[in-house]
């Protein structure tokens, strides 16, 4: 890595993220919430408001100039999306509102109309509330029974457990390409070929991992795979599901309504090709052009340099948290080139309530998250109520970490000096 001596990635791109230069409580904004979502660069902005401002019509549908400005974008933003995991071809991404309507969408479309009682589905302990409660819905619903991966001596996702697991009954398997509280960093080669002596279907939840490195769908085999935009630099509202083309093609609608049509009848109705089957109804037109504005700023920097430029923060954070005896960070550690896990960290300090911590560092300005972040199940997995979590992106610093480290341990100290 030429970081050392180059200018670091950070600071030759904080300038293009407009809201990282205020003061919040008269300092300086240090946002440490990517995990939860990420800020926009300009050039996202611009793209949104470009829209809105000279061409907004809507797309698929009108023969004058404005839509077909609206429609080459927005089918240019999914060719974007496409390259960017590497699918095989544009009809294999699907526009979705969020992470959560993607897997909604399987779960209703796949899962309702496939799953027999009996038969398994396969989630680890670390996931998401999003790739949770659709597989409790549809499990109510088929008899399917849900099966959890538990976690291994290092806070990770347990291999050999997995392993065991799976079987003659397992129709699905769904897990987080890196878990959003414990920061590990999935097999995913290893769980879609043990997925696969099965034939079972494999879903990839790569919420945590779109933004942060290279995705490649051909490589990882998946059979599906979700990412919502506004963690990757896009705006709200909009995300994408990636399936191979024949199970799409095999998968019924979801929502009906218009865009998503061929020939419609008073009583019956085709459907349109793919990716539009699934498409009903007018969809985020300026939010999907905006993602592909994210997507083309994300491959100018390259993903490759913001993965190792995370890892080197990755090992900063993980050594400067290791001077506060208090801490307790959950999940495993970094190597020491701060790699195979993401560039956050879910920790509790002693007696202090998380919330109380978020709350304290807000004053110094710094943007922390405290709660279960969506992994209820978890937290009673690790014996925590709650955690804080610190999560990075690359316009962070080492300086922000320092600001961080500095307030945490003066936070540390006055509730000790309370309670001690
Ligand atoms: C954020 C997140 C989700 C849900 O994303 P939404 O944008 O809220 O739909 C799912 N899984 C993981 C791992 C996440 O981090």
């Amino acid at each position: 890595m030429t970081l050392a001596t180059d200018k670091p990635l950070a600071l030759k791109v904080r300038q293009d993220f407009p809201i990282l230069h205020q003061s919040i409580h008269d300092h300086p904004l240090v946002y440490l919430d990517n995990a939860a979502t990420s800020q926009k660069p300009q050039a996202v902005i611009d793209t949104l408001r470009d829209y809105y401002e000279r061409y907004n019509s809507n797309v698929h549908r009108g023969v004058h100039t404005l839509s077909g400005l609206a429609t080459d974008a927005y089918e240019g933003a999914r060719e974007k999306l496409a390259k960017f995991v590497n699918a095989a071809s544009h009809q294999e991404i699907v526009y979705t509102r969020n992470a959560s309507e993607a897997i909604n969408l399987v779960a209703y479309s796949w899962g309702l109309n496939t799953l027999q009682p009996g038969d398994e589905i396969v989630l680890s302990v670390m996931e998401h509330h999003s790739n949770l409660i659709p597989w409790q819905f549809v499990a109510q619903r088929t008899g399917a029974i849900l099966k959890f991966v538990e976690l291994d001596a290092t806070e990770s996702f347990d291999l050999n457990h997995y392993e065991s697991l799976v079987g003659d009954r397992t129709k699905l398997v769904s897990i987080a390409h890196v878990s959003n509280t414990l920061g590990c960093e999935n097999p995913v080669a290893a769980i879609v070929a043990i997925a696969r002596k099965f034939g079972a279907k494999v879903l990839i939840d790569a919420c945590q991992s779109a933004p942060h490195m290279p995705l490649d769908v051909q490589a990882m085999d998946c059979d599906w795979l979700v990412a919502s935009g506004h963690k990757m630099c896009g705006p709200t509202g909009i995300g994408f599901l990636y399936g191979k083309l024949d199970l799409l093609r095999s998968m019924p609608p979801f929502l009906g309504g218009g865009e998503m049509i061929a020939d419609v009848f008073l009583d019956h109705a085709t459907y349109a090709d793919l990716p539009h089957k699934f498409e009903a109804g007018t969809p985020a037109i300026g939010e999907a052009i905006a993602l592909g504005a994210a997507v083309d700023y994300l491959n100018a920097i390259g993903m490759d340099t913001i993965h190792a430029y995370e890892a080197d923060l990755t090992a900063y954070l993980f050594a400067r948290l290791g001077e506060i005896p208090e801490v307790r960070v959950y999940g495993p550690q970094p190597d020491s080139q701060g790699r195979g896990r993401a560039a956050l960290a879910s920790f509790t300090a002693g007696e202090v309530h998380p919330h109380d911590l978020s709350t304290i560092l807000d004053q110094a300005g710094i943007a922390i998250r405290a709660g279960h972040h969506c992994t209820q199940p978890l937290h009673r997995q690790i014996k925590a109520q709650s955690t804080a979590r610190a999560s990075l992106y690359f316009y962070n610093t080492r300086e922000e970490i320092d600001t961080f480290i500095a307030a945490l341990k003066d936070a540390i100290a006055f509730f000790g000096s309370i309670f001690g």
